[in-house]
């Protein structure tokens, strides 16, 4: 059991609200930071029939992609399906979160998650990012430990996400030292003495720490260290942070016809209305994709010498001006491209909260059947 605002601490540590786009919705949309919560839903889409399987389950929060209100709303009445969704949520004390934009950017977001589904690989020394969006800024931690107890200070900060750089964890660097400090009356020194004055062998200790981890850093930091007193230095840096943004761009394996890449797209997604526009002959090797409505992501995609584009909710005019530029097209569906990181956002948030030891089981919605269907051409 926890409180819902814990939890959705922890969802904005994961997806930080900062990282939407400013026309977007996010956060707690509905609900109460003080009420309980055992069960969480994650789920596409908050809409009636989404709260009322969230109800049927035993769930207080339902952590959805498409949030519910999404659009600024007059009046909340039986009268419209959003308002007879918020009812319904308000009645039964359902909450609602939604990860909207700040979920799409996220470097392990949407696209990444498509890109796998496909079999789409990062290419070596290539930027997987099909557009970067912005850097989060870059602090250095510089704390002073007594020797001996660096190891548990280091794995406390680095546990809390200092330290990280690429595909590595627990970065750091110690320099040994000498620190001197007298105790005052009132003071409960770890070594020496009230009125003495003492020197100790410490050691100097660097890591890198993400703007939005610093204060969960600084926090275990200060839970890790022996000292009644901790001496550290918290700097901005110039450096570039870890790049969030859209899309994905990478390589299949190996090249395949787009018309056979179509038909992979269609099976792997599960989307049997899956259209594409460019020559069936053409050879796929490098390949963009963009979850949800991602046309405005063309030229990134030739930019970036992608054969194709994946994303949904492409118009006729709009294929038609891809097509002239040369890039192939596969719209998949708006439901079926972006359903796939459902699971994996539940998986992460399952994590997060067991590493903040939070008692919440976290519920994946049933995949429901995509809103559009597929005529038979023939009847039986
Ligand atoms: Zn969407």
């Amino acid at each position: 059991m926890a409180r819902i605002g814990e939890v959705c601490q922890v969802l904005d540590e994961l997806w930080p609200p900062s990282w939407a786009e400013e026309w977007d919705n996010i956060g707690l949309l509905v609900g109460d930071r003080q009420g309980t919560v055992h069960r969480c839903f994650c789920a596409l889409d908050a809409d009636g029939p989404v709260i009322a399987a969230a109800i049927a389950a035993g769930a207080e929060l339902v952590i959805s992609h498409h949030p519910l209100p999404f659009r600024p709303i007059r009046s909340v009445t039986e009268d419209s399906p959003t308002g007879a969704a918020l009812l319904l949520a308000g009645r039964e004390q359902v909450s609602l979160f939604a990860c909207h934009t700040n979920l799409d950017v996220a470097p392990t977001g949407v696209s990444f998650h498509l890109a796998k589904a496909l079999g789409v690989e990062p290419e070596p020394g290539r930027p997987t990012m099909l557009r970067v969006t912005g850097r989060d800024p870059l602090y250095k931690l510089i704390v002073f430990v007594p020797a001996g107890h660096e190891d548990s200070v280091l794995r406390a900060m680095a546990d809390a996400g200092a330290g990280h750089v690429g595909n590595y964890s627990h970065c750091s660097f110690a320099a040994p030292g000498t620190g001197t400090f007298r105790p005052l009356a009132g003071a409960h020194p770890f070594i020496g003495q009230v009125g003495s004055l003492e020197r100790q062998s410490e050691l100097r200790l660097e890591v890198i720490v993400p703007a939005a981890a610093r204060r969960k850093v600084v926090a275990a930091l200060l839970a890790a260290h022996p000292y009644e007193e901790v001496a550290y230095d918290l700097i901005h840096l110039e450096n570039d942070g870890e790049a969030r943004g859209y899309g994905f761009v990478g390589t299949l394996p190996r090249s395949v016809r787009l018309s056979s890449f179509a038909t992979r797209v269609a099976r792997r997604l599960e989307s049997p209305a899956t259209r594409f526009v460019g020559d069936p002959e053409r050879s796929i090797h490098r390949v963009a994709v963009v979850g949800g409505a991602g046309v405005d992501f063309v030229d990134d995609a030739l930019a970036r010498g992608a054969d194709v584009l994946v994303t949904a909710d492409v118009r006729y005019h709009e294929a038609r001006g891809t097509e002239a530029k040369g890039l192939c097209l596969v719209d998949a569906g708006h439901q079926a491209t972006e359903a796939v990181v459902i699971p994996a956002m539940a998986a992460e948030l399952r994590e997060a909260l067991h590493r903040a030891q939070l008692e919440v089981e976290v519920l994946v919605a049933d995949p429901r059947a995509d809103v559009w269907h597929v005529p038979r051409l023939r009847e039986p």
